[in-house]
């Protein structure tokens, strides 16, 4: 995952930047605000922003960065009077906050902490299991489930009709497009192997008619 920083003490941002790397991350840096903004666009994962900066502070950065997207999470690190920054901080949306000064370790954690919540929310639950969209992948207890592009086609299907019975034709059409002229059949087959692979799918067969996936949680 993308991670921007913008730190102009240049110690404390190499020191930051090499822990985030270590533990996986992507990491951008900048020294100024200006600089920040001009990359609004990018939309990384997260933002870490010190308050006080060259050309634009953090203040400013984050009302742009919440305004673009109010879900993209952002930490705020600040030497400055600790009580007050928090809470202008949270004030304006900030999803967490360090005083400096802090252990770099301190930071990944709860770098870890916001994404695995925007992992969870951006990825629906089905029953036991969670779908992986950016991964195209379903997770069970961390053992993923690899899928075709047609599992995984089916599943943003039922998704997007929970609880309605779909026919197999309106499933083929679907999944299969216009011009796919085989048996429908295919679609029987394709969820059998589905079902096979992750069997506590709440996915019915409705006999006679299509399929129904229940109850997303
Ligand atoms: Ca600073």
């Amino acid at each position: 995952m993308k991670l921007y920083l913008v730190e102009d003490e240049k110690n404390l941002q190499q020191l930051l930047v090499t822990y985030l790397i270590e533990d996986g991350y992507t990491v951008t840096a900048f020294d100024d605000g200006r600089d920040a903004l001009n990359c609004l666009n990018d939309e990384p994962d997260l933002w870490i922003l010190d308050i006080m900066l060259p050309e634009v502070d953090g203040f400013t950065l984050i009302k742009k960065i919440k305004e673009k997207n109010s879900l993209t999470p952002v930490i705020f690190m600040s030497a400055r009077s600790a009580e007050l920054d928090r809470v202008i901080g949270l004030e304006m949306g900030c999803d967490d906050y360090l005083p400096k000064p802090f252990l770099p370790r301190e930071l990944v954690l709860r770098v870890n902490r916001l994404l695995q919540y925007k992992r969870t929310t951006q990825n629906p639950k089905i029953g036991s299991y969670i779908f992986d969209v950016n991964r195209r992948i379903l997770l069970k207890e961390n053992i993923s489930i690899d899928l075709t592009v047609k599992e995984y086609d089916l599943i943003k299907l039922f998704l997007s009709n929970i609880d309605q019975a779909l026919s197999r034709s309106d499933i083929l059409d679907d999944v299969w497009g216009d011009n796919y002229f085989g048996s429908e059949r295919v679609v029987d087959d394709t969820l059998r192997r589905l079902r096979k692979k992750a069997p506590e799918l709440p996915l019915e067969a409705i006999y006679g008619f299509g399929y129904i996936l229940k109850g997303v949680i």
